[in-house]
């Protein structure tokens, strides 16, 4: 029996990480467009719109046919106004759900962050069953938290599945946060400071390898084996990237 070819549409596709997933996609041969707010990239079906907008999304899903959504739009850490964070990451998740289910897309992969759990303190050997903190860190990474919670509780329903994968510091090719924010610091001079006892670690992960695991993810979604209750995500060890 053959099987359906999926369609996908990368959401933020012209960013750093959504630009990667298009690029691992295209490799192995699959149909995919992009939705965003601005266009940087030329070389697949681009459609403008913004995620905050239910109708835009609910369009270009029906124009595109797309079967799986690999959602990964965000404004950058740092931003001056909080509300562009719940507008974008709560209120368009909301509409992201909403509109794949009236459109009858199958799968969701969510970008979140590692900062969903972060409180500011240590975080030493959690994972997925680690609950957010009472107190969030900042209003990114609470409108993260609440953004990735609505994609899992959306696991299930309306005929679509979902998965969120949570990336810490993430660098590679046409990063543009990470090496500006160092290479600002280098320039005002701040080369000789130490946070601690100099024996803090951070997790980092290549964009390459992140791009793979979105599309491990996505492809684990139509797996029999999968759980398909609610608040079930899938575990580092699923993932691995070769
Ligand atoms: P990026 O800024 O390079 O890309 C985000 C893209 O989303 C941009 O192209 C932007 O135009 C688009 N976008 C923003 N608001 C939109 C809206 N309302 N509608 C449609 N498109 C919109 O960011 P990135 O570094 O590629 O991050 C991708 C994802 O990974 C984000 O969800 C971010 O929270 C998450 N993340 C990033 C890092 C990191 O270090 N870069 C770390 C952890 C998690």
């Amino acid at each position: 029996m053959s099987q359906r070819k999926e369609v996908y549409l990368v959401i933020g596709g012209s960013g750093f990480v959504g630009r990667h997933i298009v690029e691992h996609l295209l490799a192995r041969g699959d149909i995919v467009c992009v939705f965003d707010i601005v266009q940087r990239h030329h070389d697949v079906d681009f459609y403008s719109g913004d995620i905050t907008d239910e109708s835009q999304l609910l369009d270009v899903l029906g124009k595109t046919g797309t079967t799986c959504i690999i959602h990964t739009a965000s404004p950058p850490h740092g931003a001056k106004d909080p509300s562009i964070y719940y507008k974008v990451n709560v209120d368009g998740c909301k509409a992201v759900i909403a509109a794949a289910q009236a459109a009858g897309v199958t799968k969701l992969v969510y970008t979140s962050s590692a900062g969903v759990v972060f409180d500011g303190g240590d975080v030493i050997n959690l994972d997925e069953r680690a609950p957010f903190p009472e107190k969030p860190f900042d209003a990114y990474n609470d409108s993260k938290a609440q953004g990735e919670k609505l994609i899992l509780e959306a696991n299930g329903k309306g005929g679509l599945l979902t998965v969120a994968l949570r990336p810490a510091g993430i660098f590679g090719e046409g990063d543009r946060q990470m090496m500006v924010g160092l290479y600002q610091a280098y320039q005002r001079g701040q080369t000789h400071f130490q946070v601690g006892d100099n024996n803090n670690l951070f997790d980092y992960t290549y964009v390459g390898n992140l791009a793979k695991a979105h599309l491990i993810a996505a492809d684990k979604l139509s797996s029999p084996s999968l759980p398909t209750s609610s608040q079930e995500t899938l575990t580092t060890d699923s993932l691995k990237a070769e």
